[in-house]
């Protein structure tokens, strides 16, 4: 599947869990000064305190997911965590880009680098990495959102998913936020500008 108008591209950025790629991708669109729209996903698992339908997943039953894949709705679609589906919506990606804007995919690792080969040079890759796995640990903590077991699950998963790291476009450190904002940006607007 590929998108209609020429001028979109496609950017992919993937993260372990805790990595702050939700809070990267928030502030460059908060910015608004790049012409990039999120794509949203669909996903059957529950939503987290704050989260809204078609703001942050297409929040789906098991049944509908099921459905969606049958219909095959989705450029991709990955099970990221044990019976927990997500997927990129064909509907989103095309939305976005036949209105000829740059669409912004927050995708696991294996979706992202699926993606990456599907699109080629029309598409940047992009993995946020913490400083370290401890410190992803620390901060999954401090966020509070999750329950000891699930943390040490994403802990575990992290491990498993820097290992893709190499595969991506280019991978930015997320030490200092400012400073991981400002790279994510460099890379993107240097993608776009090419
Ligand atoms: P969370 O449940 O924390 O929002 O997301 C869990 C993981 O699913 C993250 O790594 C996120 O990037 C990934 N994810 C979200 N949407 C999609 C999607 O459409 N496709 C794939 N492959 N992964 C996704």
């Amino acid at each position: 599947m590929q998108c209609n108008v020429m001028e979109g591209k496609i950017i992919i950025i993937s993260a372990p869990s805790g990595c702050g790629k939700s809070t990267i991708i928030n502030a460059i669109l908060a910015q608004g000064d790049i012409d990039m729209q999120f794509s949203v996903s669909a996903t059957n698992r529950l939503p987290r305190e704050g989260e809204k339908h078609g703001v942050n997943y297409f929040f789906l039953t098991d049944e509908e997911f099921k459905t969606a894949i049958k219909q095959d709705a989705f450029v991709e679609h990955e099970e990221v965590y044990p019976g927990r589906f997500y997927g990129t919506l064909k509907s989103e990606v095309e939305r976005i880009c036949s209105a000829g804007h740059n669409v912004v995919l927050d995708i696991d690792v294996k979706g992202g680098v699926n993606v990456k080969r599907m699109y080629g040079n029309r598409a940047i890759s992009i993995f946020i990495m913490p400083p370290s796995v401890e410190e992803l640990r620390r901060r999954l903590v401090s966020r509070a959102t999750d329950a000891p077991e699930v943390i040490e699950e994403r802990v575990g998963k992290a491990e498993y998913e820097i290992g893709f790291a190499p595969q991506y476009d280019c991978r930015i450190v997320n030490d200092d936020l400012a400073i991981a904002i400002a790279d994510t940006r460099k890379a993107i607007l240097d993608f776009i500008n090419a």
